[in-house]
């Protein structure tokens, strides 16, 4: 028996997770499950799973919460730093599935109480990598990578011999405008671009595939995880999302690691490791497949790749800087209130406005991260003005 917390239950990430673990109760016991605000999609979860606890991050939904619980046995609590302590309640599997920064304490939490902590949650990684890391190391916390690429490499890479790998290469669908020309990416809608032609995902992510700041995001997240450095990971553009990533080594071996485009295979591989679990996906037809094909992406009209690569290579602050000029910019997208092309701009126009020293402790990163999107929200305002 496995207890098991999912943060952000309520998601796209959350609700695969909470399908597999649904799947096998006589193998997984549910600790603790949180939302931001989704309370009746919490309760219901909550009560099907018979969980321990139910968080909502936002305190004001915490009365909803604890009506919709009660007589329950479910214990129900609210606010920021109750999203903590349940990420810190000592469950033995933690999934991170939080969108954005927002996510980064919580992960903190459930770390600091060891065990093992599966991040889809990148940002995190993206803004405070080696904190995350450095602290995995000193509370003997497993962190195991459920996005997709990454859990691909995790999967092809020897661990025992990286010097061995040549490169890593990561795949990315391209989003829904990779055919598209500039100008007819420049009044592209919300709508248009969270429809996904491979996944279904959360709004924040299916934005950043679209821009492929996604992409961008996931080159970082592999320098965290692995000690491969960021000028040996490569992008290339797989339109069938098939092949999720692959490891390139010396000899001319190259490893990939291949499943339908659904996020229950990686999580599957992070719950059961390192056994093996069922998943309810039709194994790949190869036949019915027939090809896959390879393009290198576009550095013009996907602009993020470029930038996300001078971040990581520069180091210091710019991840995280980059990371938070995005969240508020993808979300001012999604409000309606910038194009779709400014996203990349004002990430752009924030990592040259805002150069501070090298953040090297939480309360540093959160700063710097708080100060991003300062300056990020005030070129959102010109575009609005
Ligand atoms: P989502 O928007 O569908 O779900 C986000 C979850 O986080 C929800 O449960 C929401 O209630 C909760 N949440 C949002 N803001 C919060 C806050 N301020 N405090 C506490 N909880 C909050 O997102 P998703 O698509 O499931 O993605 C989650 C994370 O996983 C992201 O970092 C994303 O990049 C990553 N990821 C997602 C996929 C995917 O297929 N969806 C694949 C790989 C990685
Ligand atoms: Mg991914």
């Amino acid at each position: 028996m496995r207890t098991v917390t999912i943060l952000g239950a309520t998601g796209s990430v959350g609700t695969s997770t909470l399908d597999l673990v649904e799947r096998e109760p006589e193998r997984f016991r549910v600790r603790a499950l949180t939302a931001h605000r989704d309370v009746a999609k919490l309760a219901a979860a909550a009560i099907r799973t018979r969980a321990e606890m139910a968080v909502v991050a936002d305190e004001a939904c915490l009365p909803a919460l604890r009506e919709a619980l009660a007589g329950t046995g479910i214990a129900a609590a609210g606010g920021e730093q109750a999203v903590c302590e349940a990420a810190g309640s000592g469950a033995d599997w933690t999934m991170g599935a939080i969108v954005g920064c927002a996510g980064l304490k919580p992960v903190l939490a459930a770390i600091e109480r060891g065990g093992t902590v599966v991040l889809a949650n990148k940002e995190p990684l993206v803004s405070a990598g080696a904190i995350v890391m450095a602290a995995a190391r000193d509370h003997g916390a497993t962190v195991l990578p459920a996005d997709s690429e990454h859990n691909a490499i995790f999967q092809c890479l020897d661990m025992m011999r990286p010097e061995r790998v040549r490169r890593i290469i990561l795949t990315a669908s391209g989003g829904p405008f990779r055919d598209w020309s500039l100008d007819r990416m420049a009044s592209v809608t919300p709508a248009q671009a969270v429809a996904h032609p491979n996944w279904s995902m959360g709004a924040k992510i299916s934005i950043d595939s679209a821009t492929m700041m996604n992409k961008g995001l996931e080159l970082i997240e592999a320098a965290v995880l692995f000690p491969v450095e960021p000028a040996r990971i490569e992008i290339v553009i797989h339109r069938q999302s098939v092949i999720h990533s692959m490891v390139d080594y010396v000899d001319g071996s190259m490893l990939a690691q291949l499943g339908p485009s659904d996020m229950r295979v990686p999580i599957a591989h992070c719950l059961a490791w390192p056994d093996r679990m069922a998943t309810p996906m039709e194994p790949l037809d190869l036949v019915k497949l027939g090809r896959l094909d390879f393009e290198a992406p576009d550095p013009v009209r996907f602009r993020s790749l470029a930038l996300a690569r001078a971040a990581v290579e520069a180091g210091g602050a710019r991840p995280a800087i980059l990371n938070a000029a995005n969240e508020v910019a993808v979300a001012a997208f999604l409000a309606g209130n910038i194009a779709f092309l400014e996203i990349a701009a004002i990430v752009d126009d924030t990592l040259q406005r805002y150069d501070p020293a090298a953040p090297d402790t939480l309360d540093a990163v959160l700063h710097v991260d708080a100060r991003a999107r300062e300056f990020a929200g005030e070129r959102v305002k010109d575009c609005v003005a």
